[in-house]
């Protein structure tokens, strides 16, 4: 039996989907972070469960031939990045597989995954960044929360945010600092500056600087736009999120504009999409339209259908399709994110979309109860996946195809099962990587009646 502390040898031959490498000493497995396939590694026993143990990385006897010289100086400690230290090869190949074992082991398919689908850009893909923004020694720190923890790793230059970002990070702690703003404390919930959040439109280059408050307005504001100005960049939008409550939800209900427009303005596969700091938005727009241009493949698309976007979030998947049904329907649970689709519709001069703000599962009955019989049905469900009420009525109402698109591997297989139960079959499951040196995979399948 291991004990917490002892050192073992061990040989890693498997990755979790967690990022951690896996290896087997005496029956036993052990998971150990910073790891990869193939590694030979001395590693310390840090949690002993009944059936595995948690090992930290002692000494490196011999180094796996995925490994690579992590690029990333704060790499071990921030809780962004757990591959950085595999090539990308290697990475998209254990994603793949992480996909392919889902499919198999929950799912009991036989289907080989269709290869990985990346845009191959591993840097500076996000359009998006939420800074937590602290104070250590009279120093104003901006970077990103540490592995399983509130401590704040200062790092400006996240590789995995494009290059503006870094610029405007430095220059909004440089007017806090001179500016003495002070910032969040989470001890005594005291302080004004809780967070940067910042938010590129890739297509047209726009960007929105926002500053999460705990309290209703930012000192010297005018002073924080000059020195924007001066940077000679894209920024359309400046504002302020006001957020008093002691929680680690990051936004508050309220946004007031400082400067420019409330939004900015992205394309995505051709559809203009206005986003607010609100709006929920793919984080990776090259590979957001690759994995959309899947999806529309997968729905075969003739112009007469009725396309149901269940979990539609602001409805951009709906709408980048909605030229090619005859009616869309989008149901999506939070009502800003309903606001948005419908006037994404408008704005793209979309007039035969329908949004709906409700529970997947109520609405597909209610749909079901309208006589409402979908051609294909898109689902595009948080972490958890489908309810089961939500499968059952997508089955009810009779649908030709299914394409469900999952940010959770595990329960797509989970769900894609249920739904063979009810009378699909699965055709074709597609893996992307939207999230490129994180852990995070994602995948498409495509399931017909
Ligand atoms: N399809 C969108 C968003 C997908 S994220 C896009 O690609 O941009 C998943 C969405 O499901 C979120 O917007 C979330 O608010 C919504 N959601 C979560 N639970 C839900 C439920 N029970 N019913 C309907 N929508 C739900």
């Amino acid at each position: 039996m291991l004990q917490k502390n002892s050192v073992i040898e061990l040989a890693v031959t498997a990755l979790t989907s967690e990022g951690n490498g896996v290896g087997r000493y005496e029956g036993m497995a052990v998971f150990v972070p910073d790891t990869a396939i193939g590694d030979r590694i001395e590693c310390k026993i840090v949690k002993v469960h009944p059936r595995f143990c948690y090992g930290r990385l002692e000494r490196l006897l011999v180094p796996s031939k995925d490994r690579i010289e992590p690029d990333c100086p704060v790499g071990r400690r921030c809780g962004g990045c757990a591959l950085r230290h595999l090539s990308y090869g290697a990475e998209k190949e254990a994603k793949w597989q992480q996909v392919q074992d889902a499919f198999d082991r929950i799912g009991g398919f036989s289907l080989e995954c269709q290869p990985l689908v990346s845009t191959g850009m591993v840097d500076g893909y996000r359009n998006k960044a939420l800074y937590p923004v602290r104070e250590r020694d009279g120093q104003v720190i901006i970077g990103f929360f540490a592995r399983r923890s509130h401590e704040v790793v200062e790092n400006l230059a996240c590789r995995l945010q494009p290059p503006e970002f870094e610029r405007i990070a430095g220059v909004v702690r440089d007017f806090l600092q001179e500016e003495r703003i002070p910032c969040y404390d989470e001890g005594s919930c005291k302080g004004l500056v809780r967070q940067l959040y910042l938010r590129k439109a890739f297509a047209t280059g726009e960007i929105m600087v926002c500053l999460v408050l705990n309290g209703e307005t930012l000192p010297q504001s005018g002073r924080l736009l000059e020195r924007l100005r001066d940077m000679r960049l894209p920024i359309r939008s400046v504002c302020l999120n006001v957020n008093r409550r002691s929680t680690n939800v990051v936004l508050g209900e309220r946004t007031k504009i400082l400067w420019g427009r409330p939004v900015i303005t992205d394309l995505l596969c051709g559809v203009r999409v206005n986003l607010s700091a609100q709006s929920f938005y793919q984080v990776n727009h090259d590979a957001a339209e690759l994995l959309y241009q899947k999806a529309r493949q997968c729905a075969a698309l003739t112009g007469n259908e009725v396309l149901l976007d269940l979990y539609c979030g602001t409805g951009t998947i709906g709408l980048t399709m909605a030229r090619q049904v005859r009616q869309l329907i989008g149901v999506e649970i939070v009502p800003a994110a309903i606001e948005d689709a419908k006037v994404n519709a408008r704005e793209n001069g979309i007039e035969n979309a329908r949004f709906l703000c409700d529970d997947a599962s109520g609405a597909a009955q209610k749909l079901e109860k309208e006589g409402i019989r979908p051609d294909v049905v898109v689902v595009d469900p948080p972490r958890k996946g489908c309810d089961e009420q939500v499968l059952a009525a997508i089955s009810r109402m009779g649908p030709r195809r299914v394409v469900m698109i999952s940010c959770n591997p595990a329960t797509a297989a989970r769900d894609c099962a249920r739904l063979r139960e009810l009378g699909y079959a699965l055709q074709e499951i597609t893996p992307f990587d939207l999230f490129p040196r994180t852990t995070h995979v994602e995948c498409v399948a495509l399931l017909t009646k």
